[in-house]
């Protein structure tokens, strides 16, 4: 079952409006198990919709149109998908007679033009909209199913969850399968090595399958099952989940609403174990990460900014570059100052510029130096994105909390760029 979607309105693809409607449908079609292969979004044009028309159902079993259904003479829809399935437009005096019976109900006089919505293609099957005055129809075409639903987003749904679901499952036998999913988290790999440790189970497998998702500094792999039970979902989940982390280990820090910094935070707590941390560019991001959790993990959080700050935080007179060395003495001086188990520095380079392209520039990308120190003695690691942007930012926080973890967890902290 190959389904497209046809999403009609020449404000969509002026940008006016986000086309939430596309990702409802989607959302919907494949909770019951249709696969979507297109989505087309065409303008108020009766030429380009019947092309795209003609085009859907001739590749697609399914298509569902949306938008286009309203009373004024730029609504077409009714016309194009009469003629592109071959026939002619039919009144119904039921459908006129809804319509006006609500415009009585609202006390609003009906304008001549509403008639227009009393026309579905002859031989359709109507869809009753009592969440407005567009019906919505269905059209057996010897290529496919035609389904025209309204635009307006609250009647898609209740048009899709009370008619067109269940007419779909009617139709095509499809159970009550449910879909579940389960999110595996993981920092320091790139997505391109990550996709190609796992790329057979993205490309091959249907049952559960697999998304990776780049978030900010890490990643998700997203398993979806479906079943026709919870339980069977679980175990369908648990045996790729099982080959997932046979491939990627511990670098997978949690899943599902796991979050870096909660992970984080319970390892200190478990641990009796109290951290200080120094930031730049991060502005004190990782501070608040933490401190939005569990406070109490952290003893003592500075952003040093100045290079007077930074030569008074690492209790040196001289003050060299900002470098490795530099990350390890703050890291050290931090954690003796404050008296902490642990102390954590994040150092970027500072650019003179306020924060924009010119900063940008003038930093090159800036490399970010990190440095984690316990009694054990200091770690350091070095990373290509630093910088001051909004990207950067969270996306640093998130490797600095990575590289707590890893210490925590006793391993070493890397980027993979390569397939492990
Ligand atoms: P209908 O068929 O219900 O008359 P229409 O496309 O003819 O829909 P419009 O006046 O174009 O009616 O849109 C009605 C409302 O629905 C507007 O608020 C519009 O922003 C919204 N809308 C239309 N299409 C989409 C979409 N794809 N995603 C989100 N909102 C949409
Ligand atoms: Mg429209």
């Amino acid at each position: 079952m190959k389904a497209e979607i046809v999403m009609i309105g020449s404000e969509l693809l002026l940008g006016q409006i986000v086309d939430t409607n596309a990702t409802y449908l989607a959302q919907q079609l494949n909770n019951i198990g249709i696969s979507l292969y297109y989505k087309t979004t065409v303008g108020d044009n009766p030429g380009r919709m019947e092309e795209v028309l003609n085009q859907a159902l001739t590749r697609s079993d399914m298509v569902i149109a949306s938008g286009g259904l309203g009373p004024t003479d730029d609504d077409l829809t009714r016309e194009v998908a009469a003629k592109v399935t071959g026939r002619e437009l039919e009144f119904k005096q039921e459908l006129m007679d809804y319509i006006e019976a609500l415009f009585k109900k609202v006390g609003m006089r009906m304008s001549p033009s509403n008639r227009r919505q009393a026309y579905v293609p002859k031989g359709s099957r109507v869809i009753p909209n009592p969440r407005g005055t567009a019906p919505g129809f269905i059209v057996e075409d010897p290529r496919g199913l035609l389904i025209a639903i309204p635009g307006v987003p609250a009647e898609v749904k209740f048009l899709m969850e009370n008619s067109v679901i269940p007419f779909l499952r009617e139709k095509f036998g499809l159970g009550q399968s449910i879909i579940k999913s389960r999110v595996l988290k993981i920092c320091g790999i790139s997505e391109s090595a990550l996709g190609e440790t796992i790329k057979d189970l993205l490309t091959t497998s249907q049952n559960p399958t697999l998304g990776i998702l780049a978030k900010q500094g890490d990643m998700e792999v997203r398993v979806t099952a479906r079943a026709s039970s919870e339980p069977e979902a679980d175990s369908l989940i648990a045996v790729m989940e099982a080959e997932i982390r046979r491939r990627l280990g511990n670098i997978i820090y949690g899943a599902d609403e796991d979050t870096l910094e909660g992970i984080v935070c319970s390892l200190l707590q478990e641990m009796g174990l109290r951290l200080s941390v120094l930031e730049t560019n991060t502005g004190g991001l990782v501070a608040q990460r933490l401190v939005s959790i569990a406070p109490q993990v952290l003893k003592e959080g500075f952003v040093a900014i100045s290079d007077e700050a930074k030569r008074r935080l690492a209790s040196t007179a001289e003050l060299e570059a900002d470098s490795p060395s530099l990350a390890n003495l703050l890291a050290e001086s931090i954690r003796r100052v404050s008296g902490s188990d642990l102390g954590l520095a994040i150092v970027s380079k500072t650019p003179l510029s306020p924060i924009g392209e010119k900063a940008r520039q003038e930093i090159d990308y800036g490399r970010t130096y990190f440095a984690f120190a316990s009694n054990q003695g200091i770690t350091n690691f070095e990373y290509g994105f630093g910088g001051w942007s909004k990207d950067s930012q969270p996306r640093t926080a998130t490797v600095a909390l990575e590289m707590v973890r890893r210490n925590l967890k006793g391993m070493k902290m890397e980027f993979v760029t390569k397939e492990k």
